[in-house]
């Protein structure tokens, strides 16, 4: 097993990746703590981690508020003992994100709390916690859009997974002798809720899919795949990358028809 004898911290674990990566994560050994604003949700993937016969227990968090992250770190050692794993995942996209004329102020410190500040406040609080467990991984979620301009605009989430990536960076050279290592995941689209959400329509997916070389959007247990490697000792030269999974979104000039 690939995360034996860890123990991993996911938020936004009630949907999507974050609920494909704890289910994941547990399947490979890890003791899992599920930090998401749904409880209900949440509460489910920790039975379904339970059914498998492993560890789980759920921390009502919203990553934009210091004291919950305070906390949700605090719960971690509490529970389990330590933390070795700490997945920023948590994000979101505003059905009323546009472009910079049409976007309200409220949206952009929204998106930038959750998206930004989320990753913030997890590492202000979750380096101690590794560094006593004498080291670990840190994954946060970014986005093919902090790399190439979306064709559908979104300025302030784009904006949010640019702060990701760049803070990704600095974190993973700041801590790397400390041995904790700092990778951002980029994933491209996906079929998951925040996405079709925000492509409500057969026209907007259509949009999207047309630039994807793959023909296809990606799925959250592609993700988790990705996020498990980072999370693994596997990783252990890897620090400071823009991990791509993406259907080659990224690598396009035209796509094949
Ligand atoms: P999702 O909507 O399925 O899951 C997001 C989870 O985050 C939900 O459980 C939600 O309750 C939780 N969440 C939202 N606000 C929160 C807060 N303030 N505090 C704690 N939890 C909160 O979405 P997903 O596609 O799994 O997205 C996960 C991450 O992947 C996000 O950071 C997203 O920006 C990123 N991402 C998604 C795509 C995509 O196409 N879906 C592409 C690139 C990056």
């Amino acid at each position: 097993m690939r995360l034996e004898n860890k123990v991993a911290l996911v938020t936004g674990a009630s949907s999507g990746i974050g609920k494909a990566s704890a289910l994941l994560f547990a399947e490979e050994g890890a003791h899992v703590v599920v930090a998401d604003v749904n409880e209900t949700e949440g509460q489910a993937v920790v039975q379904a981690i339970h059914d498998l016969g492993a560890k789980a227990a759920f921390v009502k968090t919203d990553v934009s508020r210091a004291v919950d992250c305070e906390h949700m770190i605090a719960f971690t050692e509490k529970t389990f003992g330590k933390l070795n794993v700490l997945f920023n995942n948590a994000g979101i996209m505003h059905s009323s994100d546009d472009d910079s004329q049409a976007t309200e102020e409220e949206v952009w410190d929204l998106t930038m709390n959750i998206n930004a500040k989320g990753v913030f406040l997890g590492c202000k609080y979750g380096i101690p916690a590794l560094r006593r467990a004498g080291g670990g991984s840190i994954i946060n979620t970014a986005s093919f859009v902090a790399l190439l301009g979306a064709a559908t605009p979104q300025v302030a989430y784009t904006a949010s997974k640019g702060a990701v990536l760049s803070m990704t960076r600095e974190l993973a050279v700041i801590h790397a002798r400390e041995n904790i290592r700092v990778n951002a995941l980029c994933p491209g689209p996906l079929r998951t809720e925040l996405l079709m959400k925000f492509l409500d329509t057969d026209d907007k997916k259509q949009r999207r899919l047309v630039h994807i070389p793959m023909g296809r959007f990606g799925e959250a247990h592609e993700m988790a795949k990705a996020a498990l490697f980072l999370a693994s000792d596997e990783s252990s030269f890897t620090t400071g990358a823009e991990f791509v999974v993406d259907g080659g979104i990224t690598s396009a000039y035209v796509t094949p028809q």
